[in-house]
């Protein structure tokens, strides 16, 4: 898997293909998104009209809860690669722990053991898992899944969740790893800093001749992360990519490594999943 990867909630359906189309022109290789996100048959076309071959672009989605259980993520793989346009999935993960409905979580996960053993996913993994979340899926599970990703930026960087990740073998992948969930406009409250503000990310930034988002890039990088930046602006989608030209000191990443809160801007992660989050997934 690529490290650096291009995410896309929120991209709206209209600029989603314009965007991974960019992203592949500037080098990406990697493409995150999710079937709740309403966009993967624009990821699909995106891919397409760039002229990259298929075989060289990792594509990530994820299931949402509405379809977990056995039966259902079988046919969650099946609409997802439809609207994809392809035959196969680079890595299929959970995305979202459900932990009040885990037996249907565990079943998911089932159904994504078979999904890979049958080679229709290369790889198989989480979302949003913490590591009491992890523990009980595997006293059911027998593929560790190959990624955990959860919210991970400067001001929540979950160490411990890091930790047990590594401990398992798991590479963990930040979403929002520029910090989007703390400025981004959503129902997360008026009480978020923004970590693309932080003064000590643009006094490494300025040190380097770099923007605070490759700082917080080349910091998941250097930390042995995968990250996947969203973007639909053109330069943004370059700046966020233009990130191997330089190297952060261990005492920058730990300057960093300090401003964590220990409090996560988005969702919280054991929360009750209630029926209106159950929305369905379109078939088509
Ligand atoms: P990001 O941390 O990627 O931040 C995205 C925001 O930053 C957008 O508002 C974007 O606006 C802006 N932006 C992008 N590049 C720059 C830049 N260089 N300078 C300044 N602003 C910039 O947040 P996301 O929450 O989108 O997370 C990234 C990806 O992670 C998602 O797209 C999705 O794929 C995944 N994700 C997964 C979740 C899960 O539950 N598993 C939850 C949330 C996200 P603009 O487009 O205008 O550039």
């Amino acid at each position: 898997m690529p490290a650096l990867g291009l995410g896309v909630f929120q991209s709206a359906p209209e600029q989603t293909a314009a965007a991974v189309e960019t992203a592949l022109q500037v080098g990406y290789r990697h493409i995150d998104t999710a079937a709740a996100y309403g966009n993967e048959r624009q990821v699909g076309e995106g891919i397409r009209r760039s002229g990259i071959d298929r075989a060289d672009v990792f594509i990530e989605t994820k299931v949402w809860p509405s379809d977990y259980g056995y039966d259902e993520t079988l046919h969650a793989w099946e609409k997802s690669t439809r609207k994809l346009g392809v035959e196969q999935l680079d890595l299929l993960i959970l995305h979202q722990q459900a932990a009040n409905l885990f037996d249907r979580t565990i079943a998911a996960y089932r159904a994504l053991e078979t999904l890979l053993a049958d080679g229709r996913v290369r790889a198989i993994g989480v979302s949003n898992f913490t590591p009491a979340a992890i523990d009980r899926l595997m006293d059911a599970a027998t593929v560790v899944p190959a990624v955990n990703q959860i919210e991970l930026h400067p001001y929540h960087s979950q160490p411990a969740t890091q930790k047990a990740d590594a401990a398992l073998g798991i590479v963990t992948q930040a979403w929002s790893p520029i910090g989007g969930i703390t400025f981004y406009p959503g129902p997360w409250g008026d009480e978020r800093r923004n970590v693309m503000q932080d003064d000590t990310i643009a006094a490494i930034a300025a040190a380097h001749g770099k923007t605070p988002a490759q700082v917080m890039i080349r910091w998941h990088l250097q930390q042995g992360r995968s990250a996947i930046p969203k973007s639909t602006n053109p330069g943004r989608i370059a700046e966020n990519f233009d990130v191997f030209d330089f190297d952060l000191a261990s005492d920058e990443l730990a300057r960093i490594d300090a401003l964590d809160t220990g409090r996560e801007s988005g969702p919280d992660p054991d929360r009750v999943f209630g029926e209106q989050m159950l929305f369905p997934i379109p078939e088509d």
